[in-house]
């Protein structure tokens, strides 16, 4: 890494404390990327990324590109570009697993395609808590990763309602369920690149799931379970999409 160039100090964090340091590893949590900077003569650090709504990564600049990364190395480009129109995307440099300034990151739930995401724990976990169902999936807390297409495309598949409150164990095993096909599904497909083209994989092309969503940006078209129109609203200031028919409210108190 030959160093990070941007004009947003608040917005991209000591990203100077990359200069001169090795790649080492890249994973990911959620939405968050993890890249391992490496330096022989000094600890690791990690250089976080999230991509916000529209943030991404390109081999090419564009009028939205927010950051640099500039590389040497034998299979390196000579820079990868963060794009990012909404500007909502975040980075920052910190010493390996020291997220307390990042209480998402620090809090997570378990990846949604790992074996560590287990039925009988998030079924627990659902009984445990008393908030509606869709923001409480949107914390990240119970599960990683599941935002607001997915979360509104796995409430759908297991109809319930994004406002519902109280879910039984059946309710929530079905929830698990579907979160899983939902997240499968999502990655076999390449993800979801709406209207605004904004998400597209980092070679530029477009992923294909939103060609499959059942409810989501699809108010007013006939749900594809029982044909009834596609409702939409807002929940927790986020816009959501369901069934009238399928997902229904149930008060419980
Ligand atoms: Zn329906």
């Amino acid at each position: 890494m030959l160093g990070i160039e941007h004009d947003a100090p608040q917005r991209y964090r000591d990203t100077e404390l990359a200069q001169g340091r090795t790649v080492a590893r890249l994973s990911r949590r959620g939405k968050y990327l993890l890249i391992e900077l490496d330096d022989p003569d000094q600890e690791p650090l990690e250089l976080i990324v999230h991509l916000g709504m529209t943030g991404g990564f390109r081999l090419e600049p564009s009028k939205h590109t927010r950051v640099t990364l500039h590389l040497e190395g034998e299979d390196a480009p000579p820079a990868l570009y963060f794009q990012d129109s909404r500007k909502f995307g975040k980075m920052a440099v910190v010493r390996p697993g020291r997220y307390a300034g990042m209480p998402t990151l620090a809090n997570m739930g378990p990846e949604p395609l790992s074996p560590d995401f287990e039925e009988e724990v998030f079924v627990q976990r659902v009984a445990g808590q008393s908030r509606m169902i869709k923001p409480w999936l949107l914390s990240q807390l119970p599960v990683a990763g599941v935002g607001n297409i997915y979360a509104d495309e796995s409430l759908w598949r297991a109809r319930l309602h994004p406002a519902q409150t109280r879910l039984s164990s059946a309710e929530a095993a079905a929830l698990y369920g579907a979160i899983r096909a939902t997240m499968q599904e999502a990655v076999l497909a390449g993800g979801s690149t709406l209207s605004d083209g904004s998400y597209a994989q980092p070679d530029g092309v477009s992923g294909l799931f939103q060609m499959r969503h059942n409810v989501y940006d699809r108010a007013g078209q006939p749900c594809n379970r029982c044909g009834v129109p596609i409702e939409k609203t807002v929940l927790a200031q986020r816009g959501t999409h369901f069934c009238p028919h399928c997902q229904v409210l149930e008060q419980r108190e």
